[in-house]
């Protein structure tokens, strides 16, 4: 079933991309930096495919979120990755925190000269102003409350500011906009869209269960096996192929219908809770040298 489609109901239909794409572009006047959360797991398959055009050249600072998840010698290859394409990138675990106070340094790094062509031009100076980008499920509600946690303050309703959107301040002479900005995922590329899939990152409705397990599995077998063995006390002769490990795992969990036939699905859908939460190990599926990467393009 390679060429199976995927996504027989897909959510973001052109007219929508069409008003996200116009939505984006009104929030990114009003930015002076844009903050872009991709998911570590998946820098390449979580990114928006027209970003980049969309924000023309306002600083730009990558996040790769949710490093917790993913691989930490993947995510520095990533870091270089982003770093030689004269991106600034930063890996952060919203969840927790992690890398709050790096970001907000970067993000005032990235203001200083921003600030300074305002005094040259004698505009009266004011906070400079960030946005949070991402798809959908990417952590961006999480990072911004993280920002706003305590002691930030509130500025709604100042002269020049939109009425009901807020703009919180989260560092030195630095306002976010307490709404995140939301892209859509890339699902007309099957690979990235298998991959946003597993993730979590798209909803349980649109994809093929089968499909996604399958290609999880497989992905799983080449870099890293050992963690099915580990985790569903499998023995190295039982890691044949995608059914038959399946199959083995839901017989290990208990997973069966009358007759002691194994109940697949339930078993697929144990070995796709347990890769989002991390109970698989810290995985990333996209790698940096699989193929060129958009910007290139
Ligand atoms: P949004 O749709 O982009 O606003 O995403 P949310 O902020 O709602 O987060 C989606 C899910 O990812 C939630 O269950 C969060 O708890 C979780 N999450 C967000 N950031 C992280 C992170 O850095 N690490 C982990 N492990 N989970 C995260």
């Amino acid at each position: 079933n390679q060429n199976k489609e995927l996504f027989p109901v897909v959510h973001w239909f052109p007219g929508h991309m069409a008003k996200a794409t116009r939505m984006i572009q009104e929030h990114i006047k009003k930015v002076d930096v844009v903050i872009e959360l991709l998911d570590a797991r998946i820098p390449r398959s979580s990114a928006n495919p027209v970003m980049i055009d969309t924000i023309g050249n306002k600083p730009h600072i990558i996040i790769l979120n949710k490093a917790d998840l993913a691989d930490p010698m993947m995510t520095k290859q990533w870091i270089e990755f982003f770093k030689s394409k004269q991106l600034s990138v930063l890996a952060m675990d919203s969840k927790v925190g992690n890398g709050k106070k790096q970001l907000i340094k970067l993000v005032e790094t990235l203001s200083e000269p921003i600030m300074n062509r305002w005094v040259q031009k004698g505009i009266r100076p004011r906070s400079v102003r960030t946005i949070i980008l991402g798809i959908p499920n990417v952590g961006k509600s999480t990072l911004i409350n993280q920002l706003a946690g305590s002691g930030a303050t509130r500025t709604a309703n100042k002269p020049g500011h939109t009425r009901g959107q807020q703009w919180v301040k989260i560092g030195k002479n630095l306002e976010l906009l307490d709404t995140p900005g939301v892209l859509w995922p890339k699902l007309e590329d099957q690979r990235a869209a298998a991959r946003l899939a597993m993730t979590g990152s798209i909803s349980d409705d649109v994809y093929d269960l089968e499909s996604v397990i399958q290609q999880l599995i497989e992905t799983i077998l080449t870099i890293h096996p050992q963690s099915l063995i580990e985790r569903y006390k499998l023995k190295e002769e039982q890691l044949i192929d995608a059914p038959s490990i399946i199959e083995h795992i839901g017989r290990r969990r208990g997973c069966l219908v009358s007759g002691g036939i194994v109940d697949i699905d339930k078993a697929r859908r144990i070995i796709l809770t347990d890769y989002r939460s991390g109970k698989l190990g810290a995985m990333t599926l996209d790698r940096v040298d699989e193929e060129r990467y958009y910007v290139e393009d």
